[in-house]
């Protein structure tokens, strides 16, 4: 892992011909209450706990999974890490936990020709992601999680049930797939997404104080431009109807 700020750990995606989303660590390691955000793509799980391990973190101090999203780059290790870890508690928006836990796919996969390619790769059972959810998030909640403050806003149009979750005091945002560094953003084709509502997300974040952006892929940054967000939906405001 390595450590952004106090509080704030980073392992990187391993990207294969499928992307494998970063996974972030947030809390003081001392206080043992320890949250994944996001554990990555299927097969990712064993390079992820070891990754964790590494750095003499223990286990048992990790308490949940708050996913940014459910789609399988971010949720494919899911069964591989809750093998490790099966106390953790796992937290996800309720338009993406409503439908897991009735074994609705879709927000995984995104899409069937996806779905059929991943169960065929990875050996997936039909039913591998029928979970169940701890907490079903709606947004505007905060938490204090591993003696850090962390509200979580929905961020609609990459994916239903899209959340960041960010921290005021450090100016610390982690998006998902909603934006990314150099003026990317999410894609928004697949089951659950919305060109229209991932333009008001980008909107809603655009008015938080950023100083450091940690997107699900790709260049993490610190230093962020104050009008950065804003700038990205300038540009793609024009395909965002
Ligand atoms: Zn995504
Ligand atoms: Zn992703």
């Amino acid at each position: 892992m390595a450590k952004i700020i106090d509080g704030i750990y980073f392992i990187q995606g391993q990207d294969e011909f499928i992307p494998d989303s970063h996974t972030y660590v947030i809390g003081e390691p001392s206080s043992m209450d320890l949250s994944l955000i996001d554990v990555g793509l299927a097969g990712k799980g064993k390079y992820k706990i070891q990754s964790i391990l590494r750095d003499g973190i223990e286990l048992n101090a990790i308490k949940r999974i708050i996913m940014t999203h459910t789609h399988f780059d971010h949720i494919g290790c899911i069964s591989e890490i809750l093998n490790e870890i099966p106390h953790a508690e796992l937290w996800i928006h309720s338009k993406e936990a409503e439908l897991l836990e009735k074994g609705d796919d879709r927000a995984v996969y995104g899409m069937e020709m996806f779905k059929d390619m991943c169960q065929m790769q990875y050996g997936l059972a039909p039913d591998a992601f029928k979970l169940k959810v701890h907490k079903k998030l709606e947004g505007s909640e905060k938490f204090l999680l591993g003696n850090m403050e962390w509200e979580i806003i929905h961020i609609p149009g990459h994916s239903s049930g899209g959340i960041a979750l960010y921290n005021k005091e450090k100016k610390v945002l982690i998006p998902g797939d909603v934006v990314y560094a150099d003026y990317a953003i999410g894609r928004f084709d697949l089951f659950g997404a919305d060109a229209r509502e991932l333009k008001n997300s980008l909107l809603k974040l655009s008015k938080l104080e950023v100083d450091i952006l940690l997107p699900g892929h790709n260049q993490l940054v610190k230093g962020l431009p104050s009008d950065y967000i804003l700038r990205t939906l300038k540009m793609w405001e024009p395909y965002l109807v």
